[in-house]
């Protein structure tokens, strides 16, 4: 079975989450699933194969897939981390949620300036949380070789906002 259709099995909508309103697309049933775990973390990591020298997920279902795709491919994980987790000193960017901000923390110091680095969340939707990621990587030097998540929401036109690096995504809607 392809991945794009194991993943449209699997994936659950649920109205109303986390507030009236919005059909949110629930990834838990495919990290739980063996088979497709393993197909969506290969499928993330193949176009990017040998341009990476770490991956980087983003809390917290992007940690799943990140140390996964690690693994797989027998690189390091870093944690791109909501404030005030990470113990020491960080690059922090601020970015717009629907309602105010939020931000998102890296240290300093996890990997060497000039790295390539993969980045991998579960959605891409307006762009937000990846490109605060960008930034960070940026200012720690570090080269961001792509981008890729399990479901990209289209209609939110999250890529535009993720320059002119690549994004692999598996699903579209
Ligand atoms: P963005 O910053 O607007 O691109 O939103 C992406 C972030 O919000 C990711 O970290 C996702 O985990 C989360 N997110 C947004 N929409 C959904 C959804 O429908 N299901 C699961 N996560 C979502």
């Amino acid at each position: 079975e392809p991945v794009d259709e194991l993943i449209n099995r699997l994936l659950v909508t649920v109205e109303d989450f986390p507030e009236p309103g919005i059909h949110f697309k629930d990834l838990t049933p495919v990290f739980a699933d063996g088979r497709a775990l393993r197909a969506v973390v290969d499928a993330l990591v193949e176009p990017f194969a040998g341009s990476f020298d770490a991956v980087a997920g983003v809390e917290a279902r992007g940690f799943l897939l990140a140390a996964a795709a690690a693994y797989a491919s027998g690189t390091g994980v870093v944690t791109v981390r909501k404030a005030g987790k990470l113990p020491r000193q960080t690059y922090s960017a601020e970015f717009e949620l629907e309602y105010g901000t939020a931000t998102l923390e890296l240290h300093t110091d996890d990997l060497p300036p000039g790295s390539r680095v993969l980045v991998l969340d579960d959605v891409l939707a307006t762009g937000g949380t990846l490109s605060a990621a960008a930034e960070l990587f940026g200012r720690a030097g570090i080269t961001v070789a792509g981008f890729g998540v399990v479901l990209e929401l289209t209609e939110l036109r999250g890529r535009r906002r993720l320059g002119g690096h690549r994004v692999r995504s598996l699903i579209r809607t």
